[in-house]
């Protein structure tokens, strides 16, 4: 085989399970090159054969499935900070590199630090913006993408390294599913470190909580199940500086909510499994373990991140434009009880389905602006969206409710609030949900055939869901 020699850890056939142990596979062979010379031999080495890169595995969607040439581009993990010929800071970040290590070597290389993360920092920056990643109030890592550096074919099927950084092709690589090519190296508008101020508060009704809105632009905010009251974390840059407790609160955050409530959750719905407990845990105990008004000053991603990937878990998280929040949320709220066997709950649901799963944790909100992308879910949209997300912590073996909730959940606000499902997350959707709810999908469709003519970096699901059942066409 050309010029790559396999490491030690690669074995074919092996079994690779993601984050959330709801996706698994056996990809034919499995690779994990240290250079972008090694990437195009393992291209070269397999004419004809289809190819995925993986990243952390931190997708619970089957966007992350590579059944047969899949490579780990961990290795290619180097982080650069530069100045373009503007003045603007930029970083070019090898495609496997964590989002962790990015920001430690922004901070290193200069005090900067990335323009938009999400609520952990375990994903790879090629994973993260193939499926367009968030936080709240910005817009979503994908956009700030200037340039991709992509391994593909060219016309003759030899292996060729392509360099994307203007028009609809950067807008396509942006958030690429990892359709267009196996992408080498990402290069990002980057900023200064900053600071945030962080509090938390507590309302009655959603109106209060937007109205916030102008004086906290990052914030996201929670609904609490059960209670039907919300908790906003109002978040705003500010000038600095950390403030002394800041270390305190950090300790309070990872001691009562990464760990203790999510311990608390734990026992409730893994070991006693009662949807009693759970109701009476959100409607008189959640609150007790939050401290409001604290107000609290520190680095940005401090506060941005949190330790959400300590306990395993499954997500569903809908996009929706700020006109339909309000209905979507109601709907949620209705489809929460039906499910939990209220009566208030939409009459909707299936006598199957009610009383058969109890929604245990907080609905997240977080506001996303519209992204200059083609496919990613804040993109086209001419308002800004807000991300709906719902999380269970049942036991992998216990999960069957949930699914089924978050698949009537998804279909039903697909129709009736265009939502777009998180391509990363929980994602049910058919080819038809997507051309309806992607505009601009032709567009995608055209500069992948012309920069992977046979679709060779496809997956089954990729095929179906965003090429219309279009199957690739492997050279004789
Ligand atoms: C605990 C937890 C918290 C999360 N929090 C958030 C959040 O706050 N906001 C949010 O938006 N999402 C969040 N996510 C979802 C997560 O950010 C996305 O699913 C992300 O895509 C995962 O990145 P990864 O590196 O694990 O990529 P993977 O899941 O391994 O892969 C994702 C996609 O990227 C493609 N890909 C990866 N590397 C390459 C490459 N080099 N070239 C081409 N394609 C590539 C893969 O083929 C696949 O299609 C969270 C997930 C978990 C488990």
């Amino acid at each position: 085989m050309a010029n790559y020699m396999p490491s030690r850890k690669d074995s074919p056939r092996a079994t690779i399970t993601n984050f959330g142990r709801n996706v698994e596979f056996q990809p034919a062979a499995v690779f994990t090159p240290g250079s972008e010379k090694e990437v195009l031999g393992i291209l070269r080495g397999h004419p004809g054969r289809r190819f995925r890169a993986m990243g952390r595995l931190h997708s619970w969607s089957q966007v992350a499935i590579g059944e047969d040439v899949l490579l780990d581009l961990r290795h290619l993990n180097s982080v650069r900070v530069e100045t373009s010929a503007t003045g603007a800071a930029i970083a070019t970040i090898g495609a496997g590199c964590q989002i962790k290590r990015v920001l430690g070597e922004l901070e290193r290389q200069g005090g900067y630090t990335l323009p938009s993360v999400g609520l952990i920092s375990e994903q790879s920056i090629a994973g993260a913006i193939s499926t367009g990643t968030h936080g709240s109030g910005r817009r979503s890592l994908s956009h700030y993408v200037t340039a991709v550096r992509l391994a593909a074919f060219d016309e003759s099927g030899g292996p060729v390294i392509r360099t994307i950084f203007t028009g609809s092709e950067l807008e396509a690589a942006r958030c690429s599913l990892g359709c267009l090519g196996l992408i080498l190296s990402v290069q990002m508008a980057i900023r200064p470190q900053y600071f945030i101020e962080e509090h938390l508060r507590a309302y009655q009704t959603l109106d209060e909580v937007l109205a916030a809105e102008e004086e906290f632009p990052l914030q996201q905010f929670y609904l609490i199940p059960w209670r039907w009251t919300w908790l906003a974390q109002h978040c705003r840059e500010v000038d600095g500086p950390r403030s002394l407790f800041a270390p305190l609160y950090r300790a309070y955050w990872f001691t009562f909510i990464d760990l203790g409530l999510h311990l608390a959750l734990l026992a409730l719905v893994q070991l006693l499994q009662s949807p009693a407990l759970v109701r009476a845990f959100y409607r008189w105990l959640v609150m007790l373990t939050v401290v409001r008004g604290w107000r609290v000053v520190d680095r940005s991603q401090n506060q941005l991140i949190m330790e959400h990937e300590l306990f395993r878990h499954v997500e569903v998280e809908l996009f929706v434009t700020r006109s339909r929040l309000a209905g979507a949320v109601e709907f949620v709220r209705q489809t929460v009880c039906a499910f939990g066997g209220e009566a208030a709950g939409t009459s909707d649901v299936s006598l199957a389905d009610r009383g058969s799963y109890t929604h245990h944790y907080a609905i997240c909100i977080r506001k996303v602006l519209a992204d200059e992308a083609l496919l990613s879910m804040s993109s086209g949209r001419d308002e800004a969206s807000y991300a709906i997300s719902l999380i269970s912590y049942a036991r992998p073996s216990n999960r069957a409710g949930f699914f089924r909730f978050a698949e009537y959940l998804t279909r039903a606000m697909v129709q009736q609030f265009n939502a777009r499902p998180h391509w990363g997350k929980f994602c049910p959707l058919t080819a038809a949900d997507t051309e309806s709810l992607y505009p601009r999908l032709a567009e995608f469709r055209a500069i992948c055939r012309r920069i992977d003519s046979r679709g060779m970096f496809r997956n089954d699901w990729a095929a179906d869901v965003i090429f219309g059942g279009q199957a690739p066409t492997p050279r004789a």
